[in-house]
């Protein structure tokens, strides 16, 4: 089984490891912005590396010495390397890499430019991962309520040998460790491979399975307002993935009705067969061999043809006109 860490017997073993170590937080985001103020209300040294306006003047705010990339890098031991993933190869090799002391470490928060090779530091650098397995206020609200969060965590390469301590002490020092979270060791190529077949399967499948209930039961005459509210805009959906979280997938059903779990469990099956499975397989693949990657880059450096063409089919959906309609009246949305 998977080593799963929840606590660790002498956390000032870990600590001394981040004794007198800078870290610089390279970007200031939704990942950026919460690890850099945990990190500090634990007691670490920390300033931000972050080119433009937006971010910096946040990061002001809140108390950083904000410095550019380079020169963040250059006086750093510890470099967190958080802004997207899209863009990191090129801030990788032209303004970290030509900076990082030797025996000094990189922190990614996911599997994939490390696991493809697309970046890849010398042989005298720490790389580690550190991926929460939550969106970055989520990371700081349970931070500011002692709570803990999980992350999947690796050591891609240990030249100094004392990676994992120093991977330890900063998963405490983000607040992983705090009641009910968890650091669960896992692989660059592990976390690369859930997180994209995520996006890739059941993630995508959840927003097209809606949009399709939509068009049978307009079709059928309901309203528009009542089929949107019934999928997700009154938060039920919501009620129960907690219920997933915090009492199991089948075992939630148990807060159903008999004729839902009935219904659930009859006809949900009736929708997943073997061909889905051959689809996710074949996904899968993709992701394992880089088709995907590659074809995600070349997106990129074609000006995202297909991103905008098919978030402009999903914008033009009359769903859409429905779902603003309705969002308006209830007073939500941006
Ligand atoms: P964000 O999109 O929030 O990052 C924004 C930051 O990146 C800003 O500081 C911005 O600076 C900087 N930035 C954007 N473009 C560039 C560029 N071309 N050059 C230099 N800096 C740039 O990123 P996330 O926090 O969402 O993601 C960071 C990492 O965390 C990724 O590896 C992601 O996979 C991972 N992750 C994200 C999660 C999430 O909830 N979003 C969850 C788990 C992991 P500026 O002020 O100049 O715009």
């Amino acid at each position: 089984m998977t080593e799963i860490i929840t606590r660790v017997e002498d956390e000032s073993v870990y600590r001394a490891q981040l004794s007198g170590k800078k870290i610089a937080v390279i970007g200031y985001g939704n990942q950026g912005r919460s690890q850099a103020l945990n990190m500090r209300d634990s007691g670490l040294d920390v300033i931000v590396g972050n080119p433009r306006d937006s971010y910096l003047k946040t990061a002001t705010e809140d108390g950083f010495q904000v410095k550019g990339i380079s020169e963040a890098v250059a006086e750093s031991d510890i470099i967190f390397y958080l802004i997207p993933d899209e863009v990191q190869k090129d801030v990788f090799d032209n303004q970290i890499a030509p900076n990082l002391k030797k025996g000094s470490t990189v922190v990614f928060a996911s599997g994939y430019n490390y696991f493809y090779g697309y970046i890849k530091p010398d042989d005298d650098i720490d790389v580690i991962m550190i991926a929460p397995r939550m969106i970055g206020w989520g990371l700081r609200d349970m931070y500011l309520k002692d709570q803990g969060f999980p992350v999947l965590a690796a050591v891609g390469s240990d030249h100094t040998g004392k990676a994992l301590e120093t991977m330890t002490g900063l998963c405490i020092a983000l607040g992983v460790l705090k009641k009910s979270g968890s650091i669960v060791m896992s692989s660059f190529k592990e976390e690369t491979l859930l997180d994209l077949l995520t996006e890739q399967s059941w993630a995508g499948s959840i927003l097209y399975t809606f949009r399709a209930y939509y068009e049978v039961v307009t079709e059928l005459g309901c309203s528009p307002e009542a089929a949107i509210l019934e999928m997700y805009a009154s938060g039920e959906l919501a009620e129960i993935a907690d219920s997933m979280k915090n009492i199991g997938l089948f075992r939630q059903l148990r807060t159903h009705s008999h004729t839902s779990q009935y219904g659930q469990l009859t006809r949900g099956q009736e929708y997943i067969g073997e061909a889905t499975k051959e689809l996710m397989r074949k996904n899968a693949g993709k992701i394992l061999d880089g088709t995907f990657a590659r074809e995600w880059t070349n997106e990129q450096q074609t000006g995202q043809v297909v991103l905008n063409r098919t978030m402009q089919e999903a914008k033009s959906h009359p769903m859409e006109a429905a779902e603003h309609k309705l969002y308006k009246i209830l007073q939500r949305g941006e």
